[in-house]
């Protein structure tokens, strides 16, 4: 278990899912750590109960809202930005409202967060943002919007790595592939049709995911900055 003692952790998007289980690993490790939310009150509530965490009712579709939760949550030394939502379907029939939506959540938020975060963050400081194997490759149609996002999550990691290089700050996206939370339950319609991409024919656990968020935020990974961390079982081989 990394030893995250005296380190202060910001998780955008913590409540449920892979951002819960990062959350707990955390703060398994000793670090102080706040999480936001947008809309599941009882299990943020329920996750800073039990974690001894500070849950933080915050909109990541809300730029402002962004900047204040990190700059008052702050001085940071480890952001993880996993807020994310997975709007799929025919790019002529789409509600162009729900895709800005996640181009703001998706996109816009991580960008906004990092430089908010990068302003106050101590040297060695780490971002981490939770990007997806979709990024890489999008085998079925209906996800190029969703794939968009995780794919700009992919430059923006490798350029903010040289905007803050020089302090130690490393800049790193990990990119799960099907992980078993309710944005993707592994036992679910889709879980038959994602496995068949798959070497290893299972969804992961958001533990799993959480594992190499640890690392990447621990002191072994400090020359490890502009790279993307891919978790999926094989999707993308
Ligand atoms: P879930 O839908 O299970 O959980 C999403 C989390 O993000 C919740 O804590 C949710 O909070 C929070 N969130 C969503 N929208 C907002 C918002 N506007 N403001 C603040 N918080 C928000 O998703 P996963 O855990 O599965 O996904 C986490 C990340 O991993 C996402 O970026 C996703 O794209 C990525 N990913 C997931 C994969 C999977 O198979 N599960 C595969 C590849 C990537 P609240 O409950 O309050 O809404």
């Amino acid at each position: 278990m990394t030893d995250f003692s005296a380190k202060t952790a910001l998780v955008i998007g913590g409540s449920r899912g892979i951002g819960a289980a990062i959350v707990r690993r955390l703060a398994a490790g000793g670090a102080a750590v706040t999480f936001s939310y947008a809309g599941a009150a009882e299990a943020a509530q329920a996750l800073a109960a039990e974690t001894g965490g500070k849950a933080v009712r915050s909109d990541a579709a809300d730029r402002d809202a962004v900047i204040d939760l990190v700059a008052e949550a702050g001085p940071l030394d480890i952001l993880v930005v996993n807020a994310g939502v997975l709007v799929l379907g025919d790019p002529l029939e789409q509600d162009a409202d729900a895709v800005d939506r996640m181009l703001d959540v998706n996109i816009r938020a991580p960008y906004h967060a990092a430089v908010e975060a990068a302003r106050r963050m101590p040297d060695n400081g780490r971002i981490i943002f939770i990007g997806s194997t979709n990024g890489d490759r999008i085998p079925f149609a209906g996800g190029a919007a969703y794939a968009l996002t995780k794919s700009a999550i992919q430059g923006l990691t490798r350029g903010l790595a040289r905007d803050f290089g020089a302090r130690g700050i490393t800049v790193n996206a990990v990119q799960p592939g099907p992980t078993d939370t309710d944005m993707n339950p592994g036992d679910g319609p889709m879980k038959d049709f994602m496995h068949t991409f798959m070497a290893i024919k299972r969804h992961a656990r958001p533990e799993e995911i959480a594992g190499m968020v640890a690392y990447l935020a621990g002191p072994e990974a400090g020359v490890v900055t502009g790279a993307l961390h891919t978790i999926d079982g094989g999707f993308g081989a």
